[in-house]
């Protein structure tokens, strides 16, 4: 149920039995010659779309930025702060809050750890205004990173590598390009120091390797997200 096609009288029907939803969240950053640059968008967002088709939950229209830290000075990279990204998140949930939902399932196709804690910390500061909210914040990686070593995938494969070119090679092909063009590539950031020159130790955008990622691949870790989602989603609403 996508509230961005709903009118509002479907909205106002559906919202009487239906009190979770789904908020996708991506970033605009580099991945590569190969992917788009919402990619972390685009993936999430079609996974919700299927999820949807099975569970009958609403799917809120996505917030396509998000706090990119690695990726910063690469072309086309476009990153909020994480505080702008808590107070967004934040006004969206209150105002879908005062709609009547109550269980709050907040996605995110990009994995950034910081990124991610501004989401937490969204919820965690909401768990006290909005009494009757609850809330699961999940990134993709981190539901699929079992899977993926399970799978055979390499335990370094990580942004616009293996999994997520093959993720997009099954959701949005159309969307890949010059894949040939793609290479097998890793960060070399020192270890705990924060670089201004991010693109001397990280030009590429790509951890890991493209050269390996297939179709089919993208369509066995659709279908393990699906069935992680569906379970912890289970489990979040019977709790
Ligand atoms: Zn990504």
């Amino acid at each position: 149920m996508l509230i961005e096609s709903m009118t509002t009288e479907e909205f106002s029907k559906l919202v009487q039995r239906i009190k979770t939803v789904i908020i996708p969240i991506g970033s605009i950053e580099a991945h590569g010659p190969h992917l788009p640059l919402a990619t972390d968008l685009y993936t999430i967002y079609e996974i919700c779309k299927r999820l949807i088709q099975e569970i009958p939950l609403f799917l809120a229209p996505p917030i396509y930025y998000g706090l990119c830290r690695s990726t910063r000075n690469l072309p086309g990279t476009i990153s909020i702060r994480g505080e702008t990204l808590k107070a967004l998140l934040t006004d969206i949930i209150h105002s879908l809050y005062q709609k009547g939902l109550r269980n709050f399932i907040i996605l995110s196709g990009h994995a950034g750890g910081t990124h991610n804690a501004f989401l937490i910390d969204a919820a965690e500061s909401t768990l006290e205004t909005l009494v009757e909210g609850r809330f699961l914040v999940a990134d993709i990686y981190t539901l699929l990173k079992k899977d993926l070593l399970a799978l055979g995938f390499e335990e370094d494969d990580s942004h616009a590598g293996e999994w997520e070119t093959s993720l997009m090679l099954y959701l949005r092909s159309e969307l890949v390009q010059n894949l040939d063009q793609a290479f097998e590539d890793y960060p070399r950031f020192p270890k705990y120091q924060i670089v201004r020159e991010k693109d001397k130790f990280w030009a590429s955008g790509i951890w890991g390797n493209p050269k390996k990622a297939t179709s089919e691949k993208g369509k066995l870790l659709v279908d393990h997200l699906l069935l992680n989602l569906k379970r912890h989603i289970e489990e979040f609403l019977n709790y």
